[in-house]
C-alpha cells in the first residue's frame, strides 16, 4: 500500500527488463512450453504489444473458438449462488451477459490475514489424501512487511471485477469474512460443491532474495485416501497452460527461476488444496515476496491489476476452449 508510492518507477523499469529476460527465457529448455503459451496466447493476434493491462474484449466473437456460442450445462448455469453476489444485487435480476455468462469460477485467496492471531486452529492437522498437514499457513510477507494475505485479496478482488465484467458466476474461498482459514480441505471442497469450472488459488511466495519470476502449480496425479485428482491433471494442466501464458503476457513478469526449469510450471502433490479437488484447479505464485525486484512489482497496485489481468484472460481462455 504505502511501499507503492515509495517504489514508483522502478516497477516500470523492471518490467522492461524483464521483457528481455522474458525473451532470452525463449531459448532452451523451455522453448516447448514457451511456443505452447505463444500459441495459445498468440490467437488474438496481440502478441507483438508490450505487456499492458489490455481492455477486455466485450465480445470476442471473432475469437477461433469453433464452439464459442455452445453454452455450459443447466447444471452450472445455475449454480448455487455467490455469497459474494450480494454485493451486487442489480446483477441477480438481470441474467449475466458476456463470453463467461453461465460459468463459475472459484477465487481461491490464499491465506486469510487473520491466520496469525489463530495459531492453534490453523495448526490443526486435516486429510489431504497422502498425509496430514497443516489447516492453513499464515504466508509471507515482503521485507516491508507488505503480507501475502493482503496481496492474495487485493489481486483476487481485481480478478473477480475482471471476470463478473465478462459474466461469470464468481465465489470466494474467503474474502476476510471469518477469523482464519479456511482449512485447505475446505478450499478444495468450496470449488467442489460450487462445481466450478475453473478455480485459481491466488498467492505469492516466500523465497530467497534472488529468487524470482512466477509460477502455476499444477496437480499432479495423486490416488491415496481422499485424493484422487486422475480426472483434473489434465483440464487442470490446460488452464495452468493457457493462465501462464497470459499473466506473461499481461504483466512481463518471467518464469520463475528457481521452479519448474524455466517453464512457469510446476507439478506437486502436496498441496491439499490441489489434492481434494475434483474440479479444474491451479495454484499460481505471482512472484517471490521476499525478494526485492519481485517486492517492488508486488506491492504496485498497477502491477497487481496487470496481474489480475492476465489470469483472467488465462481462465478466460480456458472456459471459451
Ligand atoms: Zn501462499
Amino acid at each position: 500500500m504505502s511501499y507503492d508510492s515509495e517504489s514508483p518507477t522502478p516497477p516500470r523499469r523492471r518490467l522492461r527488463g524483464n521483457l528481455v529476460i522474458v525473451t532470452a527465457a525463449l531459448a532452451p529448455a523451455a522453448l516447448a512450453g514457451w511456443l505452447v503459451w505463444q500459441a495459445m496466447g498468440g490467437s488474438g493476434g496481440h502478441d507483438d504489444k508490450p505487456p499492458k493491462v489490455l481492455p477486455l474484449p466485450s465480445a470476442p466473437a471473432a475469437r477461433p473458438s469453433g464452439n464459442g456460442g455452445a453454452r455450459p450445462p443447466a447444471a452450472t448455469a445455475t449454480a448455487t449462488p455467490s455469497p459474494s453476489a450480494s454485493a451486487s444485487a442489480a446483477t441477480q435480476s438481470a441474467r449475466p451477459t458476456g463470453p463467461l455468462a453461465g460459468r463459475v469460477v472459484v477465487i481461491d485467496p490464499g491465506h486469510n490475514p487473520s491466520n496469525f492471531q489463530h495459531t492453534a486452529e490453523i495448526n490443526r492437522q486435516v486429510d489431504i489424501g497422502t498425509n496430514k498437514k497443516e489447516c492453513d499457513t499464515t504466508g509471507t510477507d515482503t521485507g516491508d512487511g507488505y503480507t501475502e494475505a493482503a496481496f492474495t485479496l487485493d489481486v483476487s478482488h481485481r480478478l473477480r471485477a475482471l471476470l463478473e465484467k465478462q459474466g461469470a458466476t464468481v465465489t470466494y474461498t474467503q474474502d476476510a469474512d471469518r477469523p482464519f482459514g479456511p482449512c485447505v480441505d475446505e478450499r478444495a471442497a468450496i470449488g467442489n460443491r460450487a462445481r466450478a469450472d475453473a478455480v485459481v488459488s491466488v498467492h505469492a511466495d516466500g523465497s530467497a532474495q534472488g529468487n524470482h519470476g512466477f509460477h502455476v502449480i499444477l496437480p499432479a496425479l495423486v490416488n491415496a485416501g481422499k485424493a484422487n485428482t486422475a480426472p483434473i491433471v489434465g483440464p487442470s494442466r490446460e488452464l495452468g497452460v493457457r493462465i501462464a501464458g497470459k499473466f506473461v503476457h499481461a504483466t512481463g513478469m518471467p518464469p520463475s527461476n528457481y521452479v519448474g526449469d524455466g517453464t512457469g510450471l510446476d507439478l506437486r502433490k502436496d498441496l491439499g488444496g490441489l489434492n481434494l479437488s475434483t474440479v479444474p484447479k491451479v495454484f499460481i505464485e505471482c512472484g517471490n515476496m521476499r525478494d526485492s525486484g519481485d517486492a517492488a512489482l508486488l506491492t504496485s497496485a498497477d502491477w497487481r491489476q496487470r496481474a489480475a489481468q492476465g489470469i483472467a484472460d488465462g481462465i478466460g481462455d480456458f472456459l471459451r476452449k
